[in-house]
């Protein structure tokens, strides 16, 4: 038998210093001076690391720690940790660089709480990734309604959650210039016939535009500011899709809600 030198078991080479596009998604304090930052990835997907001394010094981080700032991020893993330390941030777009009202606010979380719950740790995700990445930078101050349905819309359907819009669940009928329905217990839409009771009614308008968002870039819909009440039927049905995948409401959909 081969005998490993007690002293090369024991050497842990550093671990390479890693770096990617990443989007932070939040913080929360951790000890004295450090932060937990979750952030998401282009390289790797999310990803959980420890900010050193990030509270205490603005010099390394800056703003760059913002919940929404695009970053090139640089972070390097550890040994026997899930945590990984993040070593630096550049920040490419920040969300404070453009005007912040309450309605931005609600809807850059929302876009936040999205990705933290429903990416798993560690797995890349290009698709999801770009998507954030040009929501973010459509996501104005006055004209949060279309990149955030835009969001969600695309966001379910890359996840695999979003059943056909075209038409009934229950007989297969079409939808097409047909009333359609949807309710908060099952997924997909239905036609008048298999309506139940309790259940909200989804306009023709609404399906054209998620047709078109399926076939078009978010900047695309830049020129198409919404009034909150339109969509509100896709943004519910979407946000219901979400509530029985997770078992339980977000917080930023109820502050949407409330919005409209
Ligand atoms: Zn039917």
């Amino acid at each position: 038998m081969q005998v490993i030198p007690k002293l090369f078991l024991d050497y842990n080479p550093p671990m390479p210093l890693k770096q990617s596009e990443a989007i932070i998604l939040r913080t929360y304090p951790l000890r004295e001076a450090d932060l937990l930052v979750t952030f998401f990835t282009r390289a790797e997907g999310k990803v959980k690391g420890v900010a050193k001394s990030a509270k205490r010094s603005q010099k390394r981080f800056g703003g760059a720690l913002e919940p929404l700032t695009c970053v090139r991020a640089y972070w390097q893993d550890r040994a026997g940790s899930e945590l990984a330390r993040l070593d630096s941030c550049d920040v490419l777009l920040s969300p404070l660089s453009g005007e912040i009202d309450y309605a931005r606010c609600v809807a850059l979380s929302h876009v936040a709480e999205m990705l933290d719950e429903l990416m798993p740790e560690r797995e890349t995700n290009d698709s999801v990734f770009r998507l954030a990445w040009a929501v973010l930078q459509n996501l104005e101050s006055g004209a949060i309604w279309m990149p955030v349905t835009y969001f969600d819309l695309w966001m379910i359907r890359l996840l695999g959650f979003l059943p056909a819009l075209d038409e009934c669940i229950e007989c297969g009928n079409s939808l097409a210039g047909q009333p359609a329905w949807f309710h908060a217990l099952r997924d997909g839409l239905v036609c008048q016939q298999h309506r139940r009771i309790a259940s909200s009614e989804m306009s023709l308008e609404s399906r054209e535009i998620a047709a078109r968002m399926f076939r078009n870039p978010v900047d695309h819909f830049a020129d198409e500011p919404l009034p909150a009440s339109r969509l509100a039927d896709l943004r519910k049905f979407l946000m219901q899709i979400i509530d029985r995948h997770l078992d339980r409401k977000l917080h930023t959909s109820a502050q949407l809600e409330r919005l409209d």
